[in-house]
């Protein structure tokens, strides 16, 4: 119906706001809320048309938020779509069931068969795994480059055929931080996309200003915040790549529970304070462990004389809670494991950007693949066991503490640790 069409949400002067501000107010204005402060969640398939002059109608209004069917979204879904346009910057945007189908259905997108695609070999690894099988089996091609490399390095590794430079900055398990002003001009003189995974940064990071094409979150993450609903979101800042997202997600039949971007919505109104928080505590956290003798290094891209510090500084606005530390040399594996088991705040598990702490020892990647974590272009290799950390929302300080009990274990004549 003609009161349902909205025309993409993000005019200039939405933007002339802090996004603090705007997520309190993105997301809620419009005919979908009916007065009410948040919007309803609107469970559905069928969508009934008035008349037959109506049902030929909404043939027309696929790229549009029309109700049309079920799995071409309803409003719940466009107040959300809303709100991630605006933190991204960009015009429209796209929910999907989870970050990794945030990840798949642009690449299936914007690439075909015998068509080319540049990977950071510090991508997410189910990311790797999908070019590995699925886009290799459809006979697309992946190389894996190193995710610091320069735009001549780049140039380098171009083919005729390369369609999709792939970025994630930084990197998963080892937040490389990657120069993508510079990477996007090089892929764009050869006439290739340029789609990033955006989930650390989030706000902190405007893909669209920076030569992004279509930028991929795991909503999974900080947006929701709760560790309880899983959902991605696919943005972009032009009308062809609008229609090229937009039209291979209906091909695919991605749909997300309204339930679930209603949660994502409300998960959302507290980011900018939870994030926040996040922050200051990982840079206490982060600024302590960097004095244990028993680590050797921080990969924390907002901390001083980290990796990756002097572009962070440049690109980024802020930074998330998720980083990594390295071991030095002498700890085995065995003794990070009982470091890992003896924490009594941090759970042992998958994912990040909830409101609680927890740690993922992800291995050395010397040798690859010894946790997991898969590197194929020779990256990553810092000579100790890596051990990745979210910081959530409890008191620094007793995060802290429980850190320290739990190294003690490392000097435990039973596992054997050193300090060298
Ligand atoms: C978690 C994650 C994803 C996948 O998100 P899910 O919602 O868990 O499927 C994608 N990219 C990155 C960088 C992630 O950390």
């Amino acid at each position: 119906m003609p009161d349902d069409v909205k025309p993409p949400a993000n005019g200039k002067d939405a933007r002339k706001h802090d996004y603090t501000t705007r997520l309190s107010h993105a997301g809620r204005a419009g005919t979908h809320v009916h007065g009410f402060v948040n919007p309803a969640v609107h469970r559905g398939s069928t969508v009934l048309y008035p008349d037959m002059a109506g049902r030929k109608a909404a043939g027309n209004h696929r790229l549009d938020q029309y109700l049309v069917y079920g799995v071409m979204g309803g409003p719940t879904h466009y107040a959300l779509e809303d709100m991630i346009a605006e933190i991204e910057g960009g015009t429209r945007c796209q929910i999907v069931s989870s970050g990794l189908a945030a990840v798949t259905v642009p690449l299936l997108a914007y690439l075909k068969s015998g068509d080319h695609c540049l990977m950071p070999d510090s991508v997410y690894g189910p990311a790797r795994t999908f070019a590995d099988g699925m886009m290799a089996g459809f006979g697309i091609t992946t190389t894996f480059y190193d995710p610091c490399i320069n735009a001549a390095g780049l140039r380098a590794l171009l083919q005729a055929n390369t369609k999709v430079l792939y970025l994630e900055s930084p990197g998963s398990h080892t937040f490389e931080v990657q120069d993508v002003p510079a990477l996007a001009e090089v892929a764009h003189a050869h006439g290739a996309k340029v789609l990033m995974d955006n989930t650390w940064g989030i706000h902190h990071f405007q893909p669209f200003t920076h030569g992004v094409d279509v930028s991929i979150q795991a909503l999974t993450k900080y947006a929701v915040g709760h560790s309880d609903v899983m959902l991605g979101s696919i943005t972009v800042n032009d009308d062809a790549e609008w229609e090229t997202v937009r039209m291979a997600t209906l091909s695919l039949g991605q749909f997300a529970s309204p339930d679930d971007c209603w949660l994502a919505l409300r998960g959302l109104r507290t980011m900018a304070v939870r994030m926040a928080r996040q922050e200051k505590s990982t840079i206490e956290v982060a600024a302590w462990l960097q004095r244990q003798p028993e680590v050797a290094h921080i990969l924390y891209p907002a901390l001083p004389g980290a990796p990756g510090h002097d572009i962070w500084k440049r690109d980024f606005t802020g930074a998330c809670s998720l980083f990594a530390i390295v071991m030095k040399p002498g700890f085995s594996q065995d003794a990070v494991f009982a470091m890992a088991d003896r924490l009594e705040l941090f759970g042992i598990g998958a994912s990040w950007g909830g409101f609680e702490s927890l740690v993922m020892p992800s291995g050395t990647t010397v040798p690859p693949g010894s946790l997991g974590v898969v590197r194929s272009a020779g990256t990553g290799q810092f000579g100790g066991e890596i051990v990745r950390l979210h910081i959530g929302l409890e008191a620094p300080e007793d995060l802290i503490a429980d850190l320290r009990q739990a190294m003690d274990v490392l000097h435990s004549n039973t596992i054997g640790g050193a300090i060298d």
